[in-house]
């Protein structure tokens, strides 16, 4: 028998309800390797999971958890055994799947990545999915020319768990950072993650006025999108890229091409969820080596199944700061 979080859906009503179940082994899907659960996290989309789905998941009753880290318990392939330690991000895990939110969870082999070097199962979770795509930003922003010295890099959401991420491997490297924020109240959180400048939500989430402002920012990591997407384009200086990663703000763009157009400006599509598996093995190495683990240590708010229908809801009002780490044992 295992514990689970267990969203069950009333059919008349169309409404969830999300409880922590006794449940026996034997619910869990088919899969190759059975993992032994220790740690998931809370994600914009366990939000949407959690409660009424958002049109991600298929078929009720639901065990969401769109991350976990852990160890193999019985494995059907090769490439893993027991005792391994092993982190699952994106796959449509938690979703259409069932997901990290139990103490055992079965899946692919090739949905794994062992857990790398220097990382614990709980750390690896503290980065977890939101982490794991800021890196993923991270990189892109460099395979397309991004080096410290360019000048400032723009992280918009940046109390949030991609932004959080963001800015303390991107000032760890050595840029320098401006932290889009509405919630002045975290200065001093995103200071000491190494944000040097503070950037009022309010200053930038107009729609756009003019196509063209001054070059100012070097690369951008954008978990907002909407309005204040369409307004970063125009601010970017000759060259430089957009990583775009979320939707916080809305999914809409209203934006001009002129950005693209008369200074070259790259918006680079970043998804975590079908990653092949040799940059996914190459993003959590940097993980490993790029992000302060005492930094990650400051963004960590603890917690256990039960506590994540509340939390839940919490994430979709934009009110979690940094990341949560469920305990799920
Ligand atoms: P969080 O809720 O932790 O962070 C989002 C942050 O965005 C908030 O903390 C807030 O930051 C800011 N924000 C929220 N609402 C608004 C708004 N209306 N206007 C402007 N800013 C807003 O979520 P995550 O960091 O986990 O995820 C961020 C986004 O990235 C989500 O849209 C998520 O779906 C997406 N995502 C995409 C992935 C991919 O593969 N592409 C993978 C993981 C996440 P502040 O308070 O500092 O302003």
């Amino acid at each position: 028998m295992v514990n689970a979080l267990i969203v069950t859906k009333d059919d008349e009503t169309g409404k969830t309800q999300a409880s922590v179940e006794r449940i026996d082994d034997s619910r869990l899907p088919a899969g190759e390797v059975t993992v032994a659960v220790e740690y998931s996290t809370v994600n914009y989309k366990d939000g949407l999971c959690l409660g009424p789905g958002g049109g991600l998941v298929r078929n009720y009753p639901h065990v969401p958890g769109i991350d976990f880290a852990g160890t193999v318990e019985a494995s059907d392939d090769n490439r893993y055994k027991p005792g391994d330690k092993v982190v699952l991000t994106g796959w449509r895990v938690g979703e259409a799947h069932w997901g990290g939110y139990a103490e055992k969870a079965r899946v692919k082999a090739d949905w794994l990545v062992p857990l790398p070097e220097g990382l614990t199962t709980r750390q690896a979770m503290a980065v977890g999915t939101a982490g794991f795509t800021a890196m993923l930003s991270v990189l892109a922003l460099e395979d397309h020319g991004l080096v410290p010295g360019n000048g400032p890099v723009l992280v918009t959401g940046a109390a949030g768990g991609v932004g959080s991420v963001a800015t303390a491997i991107l000032a760890k490297l050595g840029h320098e950072v401006a932290a889009v924020t509405g919630r002045p109240e975290t200065s001093d959180y995103l200071t000491s993650l190494g944000a040097t400048q503070i950037v009022a939500r309010e200053d930038i989430n107009e729609t756009v006025k003019r196509p063209l402002e001054s070059e100012t920012w070097a690369g951008c990591i954008d978990a907002v999108g909407g309005a204040m997407l369409a307004r970063v384009l125009g601010q970017m200086k000759y060259g430089a890229s957009v990583a775009a990663v979320g939707l916080a703000g809305g999914a809409a763009l209203p934006a001009t091409v002129v950005p693209f157009l008369l200074r070259g400006v790259n918006l680079l599509g970043i998804d975590s969820v079908m990653q092949p598996f040799d940059n996914r093995q190459r993003a959590w190495a940097r993980v490993a080596s790029d992000l302060p683990l005492e930094k990650l240590d400051a963004m960590i708010q603890p917690a256990t199944l039960a506590d994540l229908p509340a939390l839940g809801a919490d994430i979709l009002a934009g009110k979690v700061r940094g990341r949560v780490v469920v305990d799920v044992r």
